[in-house]
């Protein structure tokens, strides 16, 4: 069986690999460098943010997801030597008088459901276990069983398997379009260079510039580019020991002693680079939420866009209208998350094995109605 893989992000790359090891001749098609999209820029926390606001076929995905990260982790040490920096970090959600949500009832609701183990923590405890959390925390919500990936490393590492198992990532190849048989059913691509490549299945995991091809080739799916910039703070190690978020903005504590800070929620089309706006609202939210920060160096800014879909779900399966065509993409906030179960699936599936979960929430044709909680931010 030929799959061509169009999109060399972490989407593609890994259903590439989960495709290879069942015996598939796959080839990963990608316009510009491999692993250099939002899948590079993403800030690694392998939990949704908000998860309550989903409805709860996204919890049941996502924890199918995490379940998976351990032996992805050791198969890819194991495979590669490579350390994808999969550490445990927990998560601090700190609450104050004047916050605009209140999301304490609903994460406990949520967290009792899905067996995500919650704590509720005093301003106390909070500084006990974060000091330099900003004093005005009243309450705290807190899960130790959070963890954390660096993107690139776990990039990294997928390519290094994908390289010894003989997988070609062929880059600066943009499909410019799909190939179909009279009947209508997808039999390859062809990039805009004029080069075709003829398969069994197409599998379209192009991020944010998925729609495009899809509208293409006639039916509808509706992928918008959501810009997120963050800013890299240089710190001394453990000066942050948590995950800490609030609202939009988190700060991710690496193991050198890094702080990620992210991410705006800009709905800017693909306008690249970093704004002063952006950066000032970042660094506000920092002095703010952890004041001691103020005293750490910027050291590196980026951005990326995230391929958001209107209800904040991902889609997954094949096209119906189009025999041949699969489509895994549209994770928005939530791709590295969901990469392992994403890969699992969508290979399974493309080989003739039916997942075992309910995918019907994901369908690349389902009705997608806008959520104003989890979709696309408003203009
Ligand atoms: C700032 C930010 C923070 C984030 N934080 C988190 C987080 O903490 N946790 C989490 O789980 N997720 C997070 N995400 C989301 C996550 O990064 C994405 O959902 C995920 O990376 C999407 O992966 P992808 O492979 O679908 O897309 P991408 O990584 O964008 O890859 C798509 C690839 O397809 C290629 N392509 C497009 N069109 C074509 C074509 N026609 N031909 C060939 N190639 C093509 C592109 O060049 C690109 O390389 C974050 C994202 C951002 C931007």
């Amino acid at each position: 069986m030929k799959v061509v893989v169009i999109g060399a992000g972490l989407i593609g790359l890994l259903t590439a690999l989960r495709l290879k090891q069942q015996g598939v001749d796959v080839v990963v098609l990608e316009k510009a460098e491999a692993a250099s999209e939002s899948s590079w820029a993403g800030a690694g926390i392998l939990c949704p943010i908000h998860p309550w606001l989903y409805p709860d076929s996204f919890t049941d995905l996502v924890n199918a997801s995490l379940d998976l990260y351990p032996e992805l982790q050791a198969e890819l040490t194991h495979e590669t030597g490579h350390d994808i920096q999969r550490i445990q970090s927990g998560l601090l959600i700190p609450c104050f008088a004047d916050d605009a949500v209140k999301h304490q009832s609903a994460a406990q609701v949520w967290s009792d459901k899905f067996d995500w183990e919650m704590q509720r923590l005093t301003p106390k405890q909070a500084l006990d276990i974060e000091p330099n959390l900003s004093t005005f925390v009243e309450e705290a919500l807190y899960w130790q069983d959070v963890y954390q990936v660096r993107n690139p490393e776990l990039l990294k590492a997928v390519m290094l398997y994908l390289q010894k198992l003989g997988v070609e990532v062929i880059e600066h190849s943009e499909v410019a379009q799909l190939l179909e048989h009279e009947t209508g059913s997808v039999c390859g691509v062809q990039t805009s260079q004029g080069q075709t490549y003829e398969a069994d299945a197409v599998l379209l995991a192009a991020g944010s510039w998925s729609e495009k091809l899809a509208v293409q080739s006639g039916f509808d799916l509706h992928v918008k580019p959501v810009k997120g910039q963050i800013v890299l703070l240089k710190t001394k190690p453990g000066t942050l020991k948590h995950i800490v978020k609030h609202d939009d903005a988190y700060f991710v504590p690496r193991k050198d002693g890094r702080v990620l800070v992210g991410a705006t929620m800009e709905n800017v089309g693909f306008a690249r680079g970093n704004t002063v706006e952006a950066l000032s609202e970042l660094l506000a939210a920092t002095q703010r939420l952890i004041p001691s920060l103020k005293h750490a160096q910027v050291e590196q800014q980026w951005m990326g866009f995230r391929p958001g879909s209107p209800d904040g779900l991902p889609y997954l399966g094949k096209v119906s209208a189009k025999q041949g065509l699969w489509v895994a993409t549209g994770h928005y906030r939530n791709g590295v998350a969901l990469a392992p179960i994403t890969a699992k699936v969508m290979a399974d599936w493309i080989c003739g094995t039916q997942p075992n979960i309910n995918m019907d929430a994901f369908a690349p044709d389902r009705v997608v109605c806008e959520s104003e909680s989890v979709g696309y931010p408003q203009l």
